[in-house]
């Protein structure tokens, strides 16, 4: 069995990651409250590999081994949870706990000021499209309760990727949400992809890197040095490996809802997360994607960048990504979730704890049977709990 263990903070939980594995156990027979364990939560995380959430009181340090299969009992994944003896450990971790508080996510308008980023074809400036499109997309997150949005930029001037990158830490955000439009010579490529931060060994993608060459460079239009490592004592020695790991883990999920989001509606350039080393990106320990919504270079797509209508259509798909992804992640309360769109190898019985809610509660409001299939991308209104 191959399978990953780690431990996140703020609010403290151990992660762990069954690879090849398929959910069968009843975790509502847990015996709650334990002294230790807060709740069990479960998602799949791509295909063929369950993501278990232990939420826990306390700091513990977890401790897995497998056992072996004998005659009585099936191959075994033992985890312990060690309380945490030190006391050390605590008073060094961040100060603003997230469990409370609303989920802050930055939003970066790329490019501004003297960098107008691509050009389209009459003339649209890609600093000028991003920036409504952040406008727009912080007005939903600010309409959602339990969600505020932080724009990078409110306007038309420079911010080097350093600073952008600063106050998203500043801020204390949860995500961050970097918005760009892309520019190639052949005009008639057109669609959306989503880039993440590319784990170092990761298999360099020669398309990423371009991007990120073209995007990193805008720090030299504005006279400023590229930034080639953002400092992070604070991250290297509190958060460390596992927080980083997690950072990565989840923008590559979050990057996979938005792609989701985006292809129901727009086209896509690229059905996979790219990697690169975007300068931008080195927010490490939260979920930070580069969408490129589109080509601006395409004059076709030029001309409905320029639309208002369609910049939101566009801000949309990522809040609703936005919203899906902290319901999943258990930040969002799942009485805010209205709708779930049915992925493959959801079950009723699935969704329902996902949400907190009973499977016949599900089963009125959609006007379905117990034994209905239910079929991918199927809308399911949520009762509100
Ligand atoms: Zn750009």
């Amino acid at each position: 069995m191959k399978y990953d263990i780690f431990r996140l903070h703020n609010p403290e939980r151990i992660v762990i990651d069954l690879k090849n594995a398929q959910m069968k156990a009843k975790l509502g027979q847990l015996a709650l409250p334990d002294p230790v364990l807060q709740a069990l939560r479960y998602g799949k995380r791509k295909k063929n590999v369950i993501r278990m959430v232990l939420d826990v009181k306390k700091g513990v340090t977890p401790r897995s081994f497998l056992l072996k299969k004998t005659k009585e009992n099936p191959s075994r994944l033992v985890v312990d949870l060690i309380p945490q003896a030190s006391e050390k450990t605590k008073k060094i971790q961040p100060i603003n706990n997230t469990m409370q508080r609303d989920i802050i996510i930055a939003v970066d308008a790329g490019h501004g000021g003297e960098d107008p980023g691509a050009i389209g074809k009459n003339k649209l400036q890609e600093k000028k499209v991003t920036l409504r499109i952040a406008k727009e997309l912080a007005k939903l997150i600010n309409a959602k309760k339990g969600m505020k949005a932080v724009l990078i930029r409110k306007g038309d001037y420079f911010v080097s990727l350093k600073k952008r990158v600063q106050k998203v830490r500043e801020v204390g955000a949860d995500m961050m949400i970097s918005i760009h439009a892309d520019a190639l010579r052949v005009r008639s490529v057109k669609g959306a992809s989503v880039y993440t931060l590319s784990e170092s060994g990761a298999t360099p993608d020669r398309v990423a890197a371009a991007l990120a060459a073209k995007e990193n460079a805008a720090d030299l239009v504005g006279g400023v040095m590229p930034v080639q490592q953002v400092d992070e004592p604070f991250v290297r020695g509190i958060l460390g490996d596992m927080a980083k790991r997690d950072g990565l883990d989840s923008s590559e999920m979050f990057a996979n809802t938005v792609l989701e989001e985006f292809a129901k509606s727009f086209p896509i350039k690229y059905n996979k997360p790219k990697h690169a080393r975007f300068a931008v990106l080195t927010t490490l320990e939260i979920p930070c994607v580069l969408v490129e919504v589109d080509y601006i270079s395409n004059p076709k797509r030029e001309r409905l960048l320029k639309s208002s209508k369609h910049q939101k259509k566009l801000a949309r798909a990522m809040y609703v990504a936005s919203v899906d992804f902290f319901t999943r992640m258990g930040r969002l309360k799942t009485s805010v979730a209205e709708r779930h769109t049915v992925h493959r190898g959801d079950t009723l019985w699935g969704i329902a704890k996902q949400y907190g809610v009973s499977v016949s509660s599900i089963v009125r409001l959609n006007g379905l049977n117990k034994k209905s299939d239910l079929k991918v991308g199927q809308r399911l209104r949520m009762p509100q709990s």
